[in-house]
């Protein structure tokens, strides 16, 4: 789950790390009480959606007067925000933050993620601030510093002068970066973030070191013991079609491509995309419809695979282990006739009953192609969406 910049601020404040002072508005006249309560003489009005990038997309402003942050907070609320990574018909601007001008001297980078390869904590510092650390470790990774935490001792002072020194930092700048580097890997761990990304980490014109933007990701699977973090949800940035599959349980993620796919198993839906790409076709979605897949969830799942307009045909890869193939064939049946179904559709039965189950499928008098596996399936689908073009 992904949260606003403000509220990452305002979760890391609390820890420790060191943080402009603003407040968020939902009104250009909250943002004018809020940058009365700062007292300027420079804020910076900051448009808040789950994308970077802003600030070239024309969402980070700074100002030098009241006016002009009520003027700009007025401009930025209801606008379509598009930078690089909202895609082109970019993301409505619901809130604004509004914080302190910062008199920056030097912009850094500074991420922390959860290395599962390392399992640790691992931090990567650069002095490319601004820029996107892909960028940055694809042209010049000699410029990406990595220091990984033991979990067993913590973050330890020396990792993070580790750090500090490797940012190019001097004198009285390393405490400063010690103190914040701590504080950042304490917020990691008690939060269950993970990733925290800072960018750009900012040292001032005296030598403060400020995380001027803040990014956290958490780790979805620990959200029922932070009921704090959860509460951040905001479900204006998240996809509609996810926000109702999670609510009949099923795994959905949407993605570019227009081939549906419906899958019971994680690892399965893994492999059935992999397979549609290898037959030089594009999965249109993740969907894991689970172990127990029943009719209402297949029906339900069915529905949520045809609201994408990209969809131009289906693709569903079952084995029935748990489940039994007719059973699994009368739920695809059933849910075909219910949501009138126009787009071609290749089911790949394996498992208990399969036989039953695609006699089922034969006799329903639906226009459904059986494949007898994955790698035919995946062929045929790919033909049918390609020869519809
Ligand atoms: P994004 O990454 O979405 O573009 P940032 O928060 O990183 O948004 O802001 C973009 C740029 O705007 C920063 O690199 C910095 O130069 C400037 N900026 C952001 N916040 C402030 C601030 N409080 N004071 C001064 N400049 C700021
Ligand atoms: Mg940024």
């Amino acid at each position: 789950m992904n949260i606003h910049e403000y509220q990452a601020k305002g979760l890391l404040g609390k820890y420790g790390v060191t943080v402009p002072k603003g407040g968020v508005a939902y009104t250009a006249e909250e943002a004018k009480t809020v940058a009365q309560e700062l007292g300027g003489p420079v804020w910076v009005v900051k448009a808040q959606i789950h994308a970077g990038g802003r600030g070239l997309g024309g969402g980070v402003k700074v100002v030098k007067s009241i006016e002009e942050v009520v003027e700009t907070a007025k401009s930025m609320i209801g606008m379509q925000l598009v930078t690089h990574q909202t895609g082109p018909e970019g993301k409505e601007v619901k809130r604004v933050y509004v914080e302190d001008g910062c008199d920056i001297a030097r912009e850094l980078y500074l991420g922390a993620i959860i290395d599962r390869a390392k399992d640790c904590v691992t931090f990567m510092a650069s002095t490319e601030g601004g820029m996107e650390i892909e960028e940055v470790a694809a042209k010049t990774p000699e410029k990406i510093h990595m220091v990984s935490i033991d979990p067993a001792t913590g973050v330890m002072p020396f990792h993070a002068r580790k750090i500090a020194f490797g940012l190019g930092l001097e004198g009285k700048q390393v405490g400063a970066a010690v103190k914040f580097i701590m504080a950042l890997y304490n917020s990691i761990i008690d939060t269950d973030a993970s990733l925290v990304e800072i960018n750009p980490l900012v040292v001032t014109g005296s030598g403060d070191v400020i995380a001027l933007d803040a990014k956290m990701n958490f780790d979805d699977n620990a959200l029922f013991r932070q009921k704090g973090i959860a509460e951040l949800r905001d479900p204006d940035e998240e996809d509609p079609a996810e926000l109702e599959a999670a609510q009949h349980e099923l795994n959905y993620i949407k993605l570019d491509g227009n081939i549906g796919c419906m899958v019971n198993g994680a690892g399965l839906a893994m492999a059935t995309m992999d397979i549609i790409k290898l037959n030089g076709g594009d999965p249109a979605n993740f969907l894991d419809v689970g172990g127990g897949a029943t009719k209402e969830r297949v029906t339900e799942a069915f529905k949520i695979i045809l609201k994408d307009k990209n969809v131009e045909g289906i693709l569903v890869n079952i084995f029935g282990g748990i489940m039994r193939c007719d059973v699994i064939a009368e739920g695809v049946v059933a849910a075909a006739k219910e949501v009138a179904l126009s787009v071609p559709l290749v089911v790949r039965l394996e498992g208990t009953n399969v036989e039953l189950g695609k006699e089922i499928l034969a006799n329903s008098g639906i226009n459904i192609t059986s494949a007898s596996n994955l790698g035919e399936a995946a062929e045929l689908i790919v033909k049918e969406v390609k020869g519809g073009q």
